[in-house]
């Protein structure tokens, strides 16, 4: 009787919780050595496809420039595939370079994954879009503050945490150690944090 009454009071006080994504904006830049430059060199989306129908297997690639001097490398979408396991509206976007198809790519994180692409981390664009909001009659001081990574984009926890609050970095690290911010947990696609109500 007495765990169900305290697992019923927990329930009621529970801490509100925040969360936050990171979404990128922009498409993201391709650093790879460049043949043309001799030397490593930032690949931009061209945002046209190419499409190579040889009998029975299909390759669709996006098409990638360098910068500087226009070399192009393709990003594989799909290699050797049956063309009837493509859907025929998303074969009808690649024939026109539907820009918006190029720019879902363009940001996919798992796609430069699959083609072993590096990401330039430094020009990436992005945005804190709040996912969730839970309503909650707690009257403790804190909030819990989630911030969701999932293209595990390189950025530091404290400039993330600053990002969210609006404050600069060196004020969250002053926070930090005055224990106004708690963290929780802190991993590449996850912050968890516990941070003063008049900071949100
Ligand atoms: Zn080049």
């Amino acid at each position: 009787m007495s765990y169900l009454k305290h697992n019923c009071c927990c329930k009621a006080t529970a801490i509100k919780r925040i969360e936050y994504e990171i979404v990128p904006t922009k498409c993201f830049k391709v650093i790879r050595n460049c043949s043309g430059c001799g030397t490593k060199a930032q690949y931009i989306n061209t945002k046209r496809f190419r499409v190579n129908a040889n009998g029975n297997k299909l390759d669709v690639w996006l098409i990638y420039q360098c910068e500087k001097c226009k070399h192009t490398f393709n990003l594989a979408i799909y290699e050797r595939q049956k063309p009837a396991s493509v859907p025929k509206e998303e074969y009808n976007r690649f024939l026109c370079n539907d820009e918006e198809l190029a720019e879902e790519y363009g940001k996919s994180f798992q796609f430069f994954k699959r083609n072993k692409a590096e990401i330039d981390s430094g020009t990436v664009e992005y945005q804190f879009i709040k996912k969730q909001e839970t309503e909650s009659n707690d009257t403790s001081k804190q909030v819990k503050l989630i911030i969701h990574n999932p293209y595990g984009l390189k950025l530091r926890p404290e400039k993330q945490i600053a990002e969210v609050l609006g404050i600069s970095r060196s004020n969250v690290q002053r926070l930090m150690e005055q224990e106004i911010i708690r963290t929780e947990e802190i991993s590449l696609l996850f912050i968890s944090i516990y941070v003063d109500k008049a900071y949100i």
